[in-house]
């Protein structure tokens, strides 16, 4: 895991792949993985000045050493940072499982094809590598207008990387749910690692429609992953999304 992007979202990342591997095995059983830390300030830094290409190396490095800490595949924990995915993936020399293809098999689970999309600036910009991605699975994404997207991504940094959760903060999410909604969104994806930590079950109850955390859903597909059966499909340079997924195998007590 390439965490760090914020601590308050890998924190929240690595207590949910712990109980869903617990909740799928049973007993003391939990994730084994590695996770690489970085100081969000300095990525955030590279952000503002649109040195991606910098955060690509640090990230890129970052990867290569948990590679040679042992690790199979990489988590990314964020979306934003997935601009950078594939220069990582191709520096490290592993597969990467991909948070949108996650995202987008859960609401295509649910039928779904037209969904708001609440997220930093970066996720949300029309022509962004996510929308790209999110376009090559057939959905159509909404976000919020200008103004509002603003104060979205002004959230994310100021209060919610920071463990700050202000129901002021909610009360405008909801309020870019219900716009998205009045405009033909059938769910909304929360498309930035910390959103659901302050979109949680409470804001879910009032909003009009389903929220698909990308936390939670990454979560589950690195799960997926992780339990496959390691004897029916060696690594063989795929993506994990694709055909069977490689798998760490299980641990040695159910052999
Ligand atoms: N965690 C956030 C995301 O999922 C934003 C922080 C970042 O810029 O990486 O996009």
């Amino acid at each position: 895991i390439l965490g760090g992007m914020s601590w308050e979202s890998s924190a929240h990342l690595y207590a949910l792949l712990n109980r869903e591997v617990a909740a799928r095995m049973g007993g003391l059983h939990s994730a084994r993985l590695l996770m690489h830390s970085v100081d969000f300030a300095e990525v955030e830094a590279m952000q503002q000045r649109g040195d991606w290409a910098a955060a690509a190396r640090l990230l890129g490095e970052a990867a290569a050493g948990l590679k040679a800490a042992g690790a199979q595949a990489l988590l990314l924990a964020t979306n934003t940072m997935h601009k950078v995915a594939d220069e990582v993936q191709a520096q490290a020399g592993l597969p990467l499982l991909h948070i949108v293809d996650a995202t987008a098999a859960a609401l295509r689970a649910q039928g779904l094809r037209r969904v708001g999309l609440l997220a930093t600036r970066y996720t949300m910009a029309s022509d962004s590598f996510y929308q790209e991605r999110m376009a090559g699975h057939s959905m159509e994404l909404l976000t919020p207008p200008a103004t509002a997207a603003e104060e979205v991504n002004r959230v994310i940094y100021e209060e919610l990387c920071r463990g700050q959760l202000r129901p002021q903060s909610r009360a405008h999410y909801l309020a870019c749910v219900e716009e998205m909604a009045s405009r033909g969104a059938q769910g909304v994806i929360l498309g930035c690692t910390e959103v659901g930590l302050l979109l949680d079950a409470e804001a879910q109850r009032l909003s009009p429609l389903p929220f698909f955390d990308s936390t939670v859903l990454q979560a589950r597909a690195a799960v997926d992953w992780m339990l496959a059966d390691a004897d029916s499909a060696p690594l063989g340079g795929k993506s994990p999304g694709e055909a069977a997924a490689p798998g760490l195998g299980r641990p040695e007590v159910l052999n």
